[in-house]
């Protein structure tokens, strides 16, 4: 289950669509960098580089299957959701200390405008200390 119209600032309601045995069967080789957090991480958010473009392929509810692409923020999302039915989170796919923060509930207002230079760092040991426990 995605929301397919997710608006990242959360101002417009979005559109939830589920997709089964959903597969990337192509991803751009362009990337950028952005900013995720999860309900598996608790406070833990970070700065993640993934393609900015994919197609999927999968199944809907009522049996057809359907091949659609997405890009920007609704591309981000989908690859963040694939990743969890492989078991992998998104400080898995962070590659540098800097990147991985510790960020209070009342921080999240503040947080993307001072990500680059977020003070309170997770290191990548850290997180897998953490999320082997
Ligand atoms: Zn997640």
């Amino acid at each position: 289950m995605v929301d397919t119209a997710i608006d990242p600032e959360r101002k417009k309601p979005g559109k939830l669509e589920c997709f089964i045995n959903p597969e990337m069967i192509w991803r751009s080789r362009e990337t950028d960098q952005g900013r995720e957090g999860c309900f598996s991480t608790g406070l833990v958010y970070g700065l993640v580089r993934r393609p900015i473009a994919l197609k999927l392929r999968a199944w809907t509810p009522e049996g057809k299957q359907i091949e659609r692409i997405f890009e920007g923020f609704s591309a981000r999302i989908m690859q963040h959701e694939c990743d969890h039915l492989e078991g992998i989170r998104f400080p898995d796919r962070i590659k540098s200390d800097r990147k991985l923060h510790w960020v209070h509930t009342e921080e999240l207002g503040i947080y993307p405008d001072h990500i680059k230079h977020w003070p309170r760092l997770c290191s990548r040991q850290r997180w897998h200390a953490l999320s082997h426990s």
